[in-house]
C-alpha cells in the first residue's frame, strides 16, 4: 500500500471504497477500515472485482437484514503485498482470488470436508456478514482486503486477473454440480439461461467433455452460446423444444432464478437424470412429485463451493485457458452496470478496475 491511498489508524487501515450507504441509495466513493493484518491473514491489493447479480440483491437488500453501508463483491482478484507471521500458503507477489466466503466454524463435519459452504454454523460472507469479532465484512470494491490464507486461493499464471475475477463465484457455482453430478464425457448436459453463471457452466461443461445444450428464453445469444462451447442450442419459448428434447439429458443445471415449470424440465432428464438449482426464485416453487417418481429423477440444488473445490476449479480453467466473457468498468460506471445486469444487458460479466476506486 502506498501512502498516498491509504491513511493508518487505530491499527486499521483506511482504503477507499464504493458502497451502497443504504438499500434505496446508489453506490458511492467512500472509505472503509480493513483489520489489521493477523498471524494466517493475508493483504491483497485488489485488482479486479466481478459484479454478480447477488451484489444488486443485497445492495438493495432483496433479501432483507442487510448491513449498510455495503461494500459488496465477491468476485475479487489480486495480489498479495503482505503476510502474516504465520502465513504458509501465500508470500508477497502472489496472484490470489476471494470468492463469497472468508470464514466458517472450520469444526463442523462440512468445514472438514472442506464443503466450509455448507458449514453447520454458517460461512461468513465476503460482504454483509459479521465476522468472528463482530465486526462487518466487506467485500471486493474496494482497493485492498485482509482475508485469513485458509479462505484464499491461488490464481494460476496461465489466467489473466480481470478474466479470473467472475470464477471466484460464477465459476465455482457451476464447476461445483457440473463435477459433482460427473459432466463428461459421453454425458448430455443442458444450462438453462445464458448469463453470468450459465455462460461458464457452458465452457466448463464443454471443457469437461460433455456434450453442452443451451436452453434460453430465445435463440438471441445462440450464436454467443455455439461459439462458448455448446453443441445445441434451443429457445424454451418453443413449446416444440420440450417434445423434441424429452427423455434428453443426464445433467440439467439452471442457472436462472425465475420461476420455471419444473415438471416440463424434469421431463427433459433421461432416467436417473438430475436438475441442478444455481439460481431461486424468491417465492417456493411446485412441484408434481410423479415428475421424478418416473425414472427416479433428482430435483437438486448446490451452492458456490468449498475452498479447496474452489482452487481444483481454478486449476481446471487455467489448465483449458477458461476465463469469464466480462467487460470492463470503471468504478464510477457501477450503479450503471447494475441497471444493465438487471435488464439482462451484459455479455457477460462487468468487472470493475479497481484501479478506478
Ligand atoms: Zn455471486
Ligand atoms: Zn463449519
Amino acid at each position: 500500500m502506498t501512502s498516498a491511498e491509504t491513511t493508518s489508524t487505530k491499527n486499521t487501515t483506511t482504503v477507499p471504497a464504493y458502497a451502497a450507504p443504504s438499500a434505496k441509495a446508489p453506490l458511492e466513493r467512500t472509505t472503509i477500515e480493513r483489520r489489521p493484518v493477523g498471524a494466517h491473514d493475508v493483504l491483497i491489493d485488489i485488482k479486479y472485482a466481478g459484479i454478480c447479480h447477488s451484489d444488486i440483491h443485497q445492495a438493495r437488500d432483496g433479501w432483507g437484514e442487510g448491513i449498510f453501508p455495503m461494500v459488496p463483491g465477491h468476485e475479487i482478484a489480486g495480489v498479495v503485498t503482505e503476510v502474516g507471521p504465520e502465513v504458509t500458503k501465500f508470500a508477497v507477489g502472489d496472484r490470489v482470488g476471494v470468492g463469497c466466503m472468508v470464514d466458517s466454524c472450520r469444526e463442523c463435519e462440512n468445514c472438514k470436508a472442506g464443503l466450509e459452504q455448507y458449514c453447520h454454523k454458517g460461512n461468513i460472507g465476503t460482504y454483509n456478514a459479521l465476522d468472528k469479532n463482530g465486526e462487518p465484512t466487506y467485500g471486493g470494491y474496494s482497493t485492498h482486503i485482509v482475508v485469513d490464507e485458509a479462505y484464499t486461493v491461488r490464481i494460476p499464471d496461465g489466467l489473466a486477473l480481470d478474466v479470473a475475477a467472475p470464477l471466484l463465484c460464477a465459476g465455482i457455482t457451476t464447476y461445483s454440480p457440473l463435477a459433482h453430478w460427473n459432466a463428461g464425457p459421453g454425458k448430455k448436459v443442458a444450462v438453462v439461461g445464458l448469463g453470468g453463471l450459465g455462460h461458464m457452466a457452458v465452457k466448463i461443461a464443454h471443457a469437461m467433455g460433455a456434450e453442452v445444450t443451451v436452453l434460453s428464453q430465445t435463440l438471441r445469444k445462440k450464436d454467443d452460446g455455439l461459439k462458448l462451447g455448446a453443441d445445441h442450442y434451443y429457445a424454451t419459448s418453443d413449446e416444440a423444444t420440450f417434445e423434441e428434447l424429452r427423455g434428453s439429458f443426464d445433467l440439467i443445471v439452471s442457472t436462472v432464478s425465475a420461476p420455471l415449470p419444473l415438471d416440463k424440465y424434469l421431463s427433459l432428464l433421461r432416467t436417473d437424470g438430475a436438475m441442478v438449482n444455481v439460481g431461486a426464485p424468491e417465492e417456493p416453487v411446485s412441484l408434481n412429485l410423479f415428475s421424478v417418481i418416473g425414472g427416479r429423477k433428482t430435483l437438486a440444488g448446490s451452492g458456490i463451493g468449498g475452498i479447496r473445490e474452489t482452487q481444483e476449479m481454478l486449476d481446471f480453467c487455467a489448465e483449458h485457458g477458461l476465463g469469464a466473457e466480462i467487460e470492463l468498468i470503471d468504478a464510477d460506471k457501477i450503479n450503471e452496470a447494475y441497471e444493465r445486469v438487471l435488464a439482462s444487458d451484459v455479455r457477460y460479466r462487468f468487472v470493475i478496475d479497481t484501479s478506478t476506486i
